[in-house]
């Protein structure tokens, strides 16, 4: 993983701001996955994706996260602190063994054969605006199921019982755990248990919103204080950037 500088950072913060979420998170990743071709990463099943946002992340803003959660009993404000490798996640439960080299998952149930891949952020970029009379669930199997046969024969995909399209869902979701991370929250006030799901994508880009905004007002003060350009600011390391300002706001 290639390292981000300031500059680099502020520059695809900016080029972001009118594109959607989903571009966002490629544009980082090809950023710090040069290796990586741009098809390659957005076609990451989500979890992938997530797992790599995740080491971005922890490479840009260190790897404690801190987090806000609301009770949904009596309202009490949580305040979450964990390591990104607290929601790690393995690649694949034991329960459906080695991933498929080939990205092409199988499930079997009651005569039926169905293969499939995993949904990718192409996937949700394409079902993120359903029409009125579309099920996007129902349009993600349609893009993530190869074949479906029963009893060795073809079987179209709109009339599969719906114990059928449970079982795929809850596979898909289980071959992917990374991509639905469920944090395990107790309310100090009341006692109440509950589950939230925490998604890496939209907390880090309203990270990097709020650490530009703090960027920019840095530049700012330092750029009126001293007469520096933005770029003889950024090339500063973050220490010296903070020591000058401390002098500057005193
Ligand atoms: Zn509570």
């Amino acid at each position: 993983m290639r390292p981000l500088t300031a500059s680099h950072l502020l520059a695809l913060w900016e080029s972001g701001l009118d594109q959607p979420l989903l571009h966002r998170a490629l544009a980082l990743l090809a950023a710090v996955y040069p290796e990586t071709s741009p098809e390659t990463l957005a076609t990451l099943p989500i979890g992938q994706r997530d797992a790599r946002l995740l080491n971005l992340r922890a490479a840009v803003f260190g790897p404690r996260l801190n987090s806000l959660a609301t009770c949904p009993t009596c309202g009490e404000r949580l305040e979450l602190t964990f390591d990104v490798d607290d929601i790690r996640t393995p690649e694949l439960p034991v329960s459906h063994g080695e991933p498929p080299p080939d990205g092409i998952h199988t499930l079997t149930l009651d005569g039926y054969t169905l293969t499939y891949r995993l949904p990718n952020s192409l996937d949700l970029a394409a079902i993120s605006h359903p029409a009125p009379d579309e099920d996007p669930r129902q349009q993600l199997f349609a893009r993530c199921l190869i074949t479906a046969t029963h009893k060795g024969k073809p079987y179209p995909l709109e009339r599969l019982p719906e114990k059928i399209v449970q079982a795929l869902t809850t596979q898909m979701a289980e071959s992917d755990p990374q991509a639905d991370v469920q944090l395990a929250l107790t309310c100090p006030a009341c006692g109440n248990t509950w589950q939230a799901t925490f998604d890496i994508l939209p907390f880090l880009w309203a990270e990097i919103h709020a650490w530009a905004q703090r960027l920019l007002r840095e530049i700012h003060l330092l750029a009126s204080a001293y007469g520096w350009s933005e770029s003889e600011i950024l090339a500063l390391s973050p220490w010296r950037r903070a020591m000058y300002l401390q002098m500057v706001t005193q």
